[in-house]
């Protein structure tokens, strides 16, 4: 049997808009490599702390991002990202302290720069460990990092379900707050994307949303 087209699938979205569940699902149902890009803003956030860097510090930023090479590490479908050869813990890129500087130091153009090839060597690596695309999620995929993404969708949810959700997480979280400084990224990315309201969905409802299209191209090659 011929191997299917490589599928790229850019998913955007806000904070807690069911972006990474609904990702890592799909990555499983049409072996996909799965990559979750605000892992890599909050990995590079997470260092620059490490090493007492404030957002208001480009001369600082632009060193430490010159003192860090980045290469990925495939867990099962997850590529991670390694600063120098070391992921940083799930933890701490999780913390209060990262989620609430990530969004600032994602808005300095030298560490976006810093992000993008890195980000569109991702098709490269899936296809080297044999999978059958790739699957990414942020805030500018399908706007900057691949435009010509297969598959655009944009998710979104009520603001007050969102809060819910990260609580239920056990997550300190202000996504209006991100939101507003995302503001610009997320506004491009929804451009011309399948737009999905995930507030009264459940995950699989939003998977079954996501891969209907996906299962329409692959059956009509
Ligand atoms: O997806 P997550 O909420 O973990 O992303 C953390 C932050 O990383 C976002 O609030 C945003 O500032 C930044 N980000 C970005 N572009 C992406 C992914 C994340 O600016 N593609």
């Amino acid at each position: 049997m011929d191997r299917p087209p490589f599928l790229i699938v850019a998913i955007d979205g806000g904070a807690a808009s069911g972006k990474s569940s609904s990702s890592r699902t799909l990555s499983a149902r049409f072996n996909l490599l799965h990559a979750d890009t605000g892992s890599y803003y909050r990995a590079l956030t997470a260092e620059l702390l490490r090493r007492a860097v404030t957002p208001s510090d480009l001369t600082g930023v632009k060193a430490a991002l010159g003192a860090v090479t980045l290469t990925t590490r495939v867990t099962g479908r997850n590529a991670e990202i390694e600063l120098s050869g070391h992921t940083i813990p799930d933890a701490e890129i999780r913390s209060p302290e990262v989620t609430a500087n990530v969004a600032l130091f994602a808005a300095i153009p030298e560490l976006r720069t810093a992000l993008l090839d890195y980000q569109r060597g991702q098709a490269d690596t899936a296809r080297q460990h044999g999978f059958d695309g790739l699957v990414m999620e942020g805030r500018d995929i399908g706007s900057k990092i691949f435009p010509d993404a297969d598959f655009r969708f944009f998710l979104f949810a009520d603001p007050v379900e969102r809060a819910r959700r990260r609580e239920q997480q056990g997550l300190q979280d202000q996504v209006a707050r991100r939101d507003t400084l995302d503001g610009q990224r997320l506004h491009e990315s929804l451009q011309g994307a399948v737009m999905i309201d995930s507030t009264h969905l459940t995950l699989a409802q939003v998977v079954d949303l996501l891969a209907a299209p996906i299962v329409a191209r692959l059956t009509a090659v």
